[in-house]
């Protein structure tokens, strides 16, 4: 297997150097001297140890970025454009290093390199691109309502703001969250996910010599309940959370803003309906159905992972699907050749395979898949799975499995797909294949989900809202719109009556 050689590996030698939290623009370590390992997912070796944040840690982070912020250290006492100039340095030293980068997020987190490459790397810095735009843009208005007063408005930075960002995308929702939270001149305390720590503490990095001044941005790398992202969900002194992960620990992050009332932005989960109609191009739709299940392992809160296809062309559709699923290249990321690669962890190989075993129990049909690949004996792998004859009632139709399994569901008209579709609680995102606009536009507008793809699957801007209806959270990240949850509105009357 050509997987690229040990000397290759531009991010080697700065995988051996010691790893530290970033508060107050210094590396330190952990006050309890714990530490924990980060794995690569396709050898299961040990890639670096990290520190294990505690209480104190985020304390300090807090306080720190409390510091910056009322300072105004990057807010006062830079000007927008300053701000603005920031970000864009940041943007450029990261493509810069984008070789190196896109190597390490495939380390960390298993995905194959082209896609860390021109997905991860490339996205993560047109976003920083794009809210680095925003820096000189953030306005108030001026309101004409009685003549006795002069009233505006002010937009502000919120304060201190905490993130926890979980392991699919590490790089890319690191720059979702910061990018607009530091345009709008916020000082900010990042909470990477376990699995995948360490494109943060490299961008962390790249932060300072980009000129972020110290305090504003802060990493606390460390595990989530009883643990770092708990204490900074629960931290008095933080001014709203943003978090992107499982549901259910949204449901314990809305609990723990309750006592300080923090403003809370959520990306939760996802199950989202991939309707093929009869009248589609069925070439570009079964691409579209792999892309939308099988990128990133499936690891991915609007993956596709509810198929429904028009009986009609169902068989010819499946025969399609299954033989160009057949031909996909599993291996080691880091394999210029591999289109799929393992999971994040044992733990997610683990649960992605115990839904294999819910879904025939359930009386799905495996039509491929379902098992680890009998030629990669090391690693997380999960081969690209798919069950057919799926109801939608079913667990696995039902529930997130967060991996490369697909669930098809056949349909016989229009009414009957708009009803089963709807039924989730998830709303993050849904997509429909059919050449009829009408049909298309209906769907559009029908379907309760934050993105609404046609025709395509997986496109993605960093000026295009994202976020979810339902249970698959609130607010929206990229666009404007995460402008708004990262800023205050302050009224000001002056009197000037006579
Ligand atoms: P997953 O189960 O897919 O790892 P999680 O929602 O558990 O998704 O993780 C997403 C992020 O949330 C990670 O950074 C994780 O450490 C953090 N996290 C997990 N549990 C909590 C919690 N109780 N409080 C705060 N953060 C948490």
């Amino acid at each position: 297997m050509a997987v690229a050689q040990e000397k290759e590996i531009l991010c080697k030698e700065w995988l051996k150097k010691p790893k530290k939290l970033l508060i107050d623009g210094k590396w330190v370590d952990a006050k309890s001297g714990k530490s924990f390992k980060t794995y690569n997912p396709a050898t299961e070796e040990v890639l670096a140890e990290i520190p294990e944040a505690g209480k104190e840690d985020v304390d300090a982070a807090v306080k720190a970025a409390r510091i910056a912020f009322e300072d105004g250290r990057f807010h006062r006492k830079m000007t927008a454009a300053q701000r603005a100039h920031c970000l864009y340095k940041l943007a450029d030293l990261i493509e810069k290093h984008a070789d190196e980068l896109a190597q390490l997020e495939t380390l960390d987190n298993g995905k194959p390199i082209s896609e860390a490459r021109w997905v991860d790397v490339a996205a993560t810095v047109e976003t920083f691109r794009y809210y680095a735009g925003w820096a000189t843009k953030l306005e108030g208005e001026t309101i004409n309502a009685n003549n006795n007063f002069f009233t505006y408005t002010l937009r502000e930075p919120i304060g201190v703001v905490g993130q926890i960002i979980p392991w699919n995308f590490p790089m890319l929702m690191m720059a979702w969250k910061w990018g607009p939270a530091l345009a709008c001149g916020n000082s900010v305390v990042l909470k990477p996910a376990e699995q995948t720590p360490l494109s943060a503490l490299r961008i962390g990095e790249l932060a300072l010599e980009a000129g972020i001044p110290a305090g504003v941005v802060n990493i606390v790398t460390g595990f989530g309940e009883n643990s770092a992202g708990e204490f900074l969900a629960n931290h008095d002194d933080v001014d709203k959370i943003a978090f992107t992960g499982e549901d259910k620990t949204g449901q314990i992050i809305v609990k723990a803003s309750a006592k300080t009332l923090k403003r809370v932005s959520l990306e939760l989960g996802g199950k989202a309906p991939n309707i093929v109609f009869a009248d589609a191009d069925i070439d570009a739709a079964v691409k579209g159905a792999i892309t939308g299940i099988f990128f990133n392992q499936g690891q991915v809160c609007c993956a596709g992972s509810r198929l429904f296809l028009e009986k009609q062309v169902h068989d010819e559709f499946m025969t399609k699907l299954l033989e160009r699923v057949g031909r996909m290249r599993q291996g080691p990321g880091l394999d210029e050749k591999t289109q799929i690669g393992p999971q994040v962890s044992k733990e997610q190989q683990e649960r992605v395979l115990s839904y294999v075993e819910i879904a025939k129990k359930e009386g799905a049909k495996l039509a491929c898949g379902g098992s680890t690949p009998e030629d990669l004996k090391k690693g997380y792998f999960v081969k690209p799975t798919i069950f057919t004859g799926v109801k939608n009632d079913m667990r696995i139709a039902q529930e997130e499995v967060f991996g490369p399994v697909l669930a098809v569901i056949p349909f016989e008209n229009m009414n009957d797909v708009a009803e089963q579709a709807n039924k989730t609680r998830f709303g993050l995102s849904g997509a429909v294949w059919t050449r009829d606009v009408k049909k298309a536009h209906k769907f559009a507008s029908h379907i309760k989900a934050g993105t609404i793809w046609v025709n395509c699957y997986n496109v993605f801007d960093p000026a295009v809202p994202f976020g979810g209806y339902k249970q698959s959270g609130y607010g929206r990240e990229l666009g404007k719109h995460s402008i708004e949850l990262y800023s205050n509105i302050k009224s000001v009357w002056v009197n000037i009556a006579d």
